[in-house]
């Protein structure tokens, strides 16, 4: 039995071969930054980067958390580079980015969390790529006092943090994490500027119902988060979290649809929606409105 080897049609995508996509491989390369988008071995690399849409993962590839969903490695992680902002900085301008997504490991061995780092990344962009939207996609920051704060007056677009799953899969899914913290990071973001568009994401076929779904969009909501995002968990090995089913696209229309109703402003679901999946055109679209 091997889930990893039965994926519906609705989950096979082309290998990766246009001129961009060798582009974007080599700005990424030439900065020595690393993506989530090959870490993760994302189904979608071949699209997104032939459109310059690479998500830059910062400090390091390794991590002090241990997902069970997650193909990064967990260890010790290196010290943190303090040229990488500046890198980052020029990579988004040489790609020519209207909008750009951050992410990174987990930093728990770091005493704010690897806040500031966000924060030199958020000036380095403002710096280099004035004209560039910034997304963050941050870790919990998990008893790190101020470390949210920091984020924050860095001023980015959108603050994003995935709930990744329901709360009665957070201890096979998600150890070290919390859920109630996650969702209280997102509603404080809100307390802090109420300008800054918050964002979160859950991954279906995790062994979550329907309705836990739809009471992660009720939490979601009441924590004034204002975009969703919910894509297919697909394992990355066999020793990952098993892939308990995969949701048909009708099933991931469905909750798109429950979610505008539930006030999101944003929604993507969808087989292939991943946290930064097309994050610049719904963010453009959304700011055109
Ligand atoms: Fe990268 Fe996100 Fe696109 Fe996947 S969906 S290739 S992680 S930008
Ligand atoms: Fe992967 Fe993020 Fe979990 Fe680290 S915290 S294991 S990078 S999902």
């Amino acid at each position: 039995d091997n889930p990893v080897a039965r994926k519906p049609d609705w989950i096979r995508v082309k290998a990766p071969t246009s001129r961009e996509y060798q582009d974007t491989k080599k700005v990424v390369r030439n900065n020595k930054l690393h993506t989530v988008c090959e870490e993760a071995g994302c189904p979608n690399i071949g699209e997104c980067w032939a459109k310059g849409h690479a998500t830059m993962m910062i400090m390091g590839e390794t991590c002090t958390r241990a997902c069970s969903f997650c193909n990064v490695s967990t260890g010790k992680p290196e010290a943190l580079d303090p040229f990488e902002p500046a890198r980052v900085g020029d990579a988004v301008a040489q790609l020519g980015l209207q909008h750009v997504v951050i992410t990174s490991v987990d930093r728990d061995d770091l005493d704010d969390g690897g806040a500031e780092h966000f924060a030199r990344v958020i000036r380095a962009i403002r710096h280099q790529a004035p004209g560039t939207t910034i997304e963050v996609l941050t870790p919990d920051f998990l008893r790190k006092d101020n470390a949210l704060e920091t984020v924050v007056a860095a001023k980015p677009d959108v603050f994003n943090h995935n709930l990744e799953t329901v709360p009665r899969l957070y201890i096979p899914v998600r150890p070290g994490a919390r859920y109630y913290a996650s969702l209280r990071l997102l509603d404080r973001v809100k307390e802090l500027d109420p300008t800054m568009f918050t964002k979160s994401g859950i991954m279906a076929g995790l062994g979550e119902t329907k309705e836990e779904i739809l009471q992660v969009m009720d939490d979601l909501r009441s924590a004034r988060v204002d975009f969703l995002t919910i894509g297919q968990y697909l394992q990355p090995t066999r020793k990952h979290h098993p892939v308990d089913r995969f949701v048909p696209p009708d099933e991931f229309k469905t909750y798109e649809k429950r979610a505008f109703n539930k006030g999101f402003l944003m929604v993507s679901a969808s087989p292939l929606t991943r946290s930064s999946y097309h994050a610049g055109e719904d963010f453009e679209r959304l700011r055109a409105a």
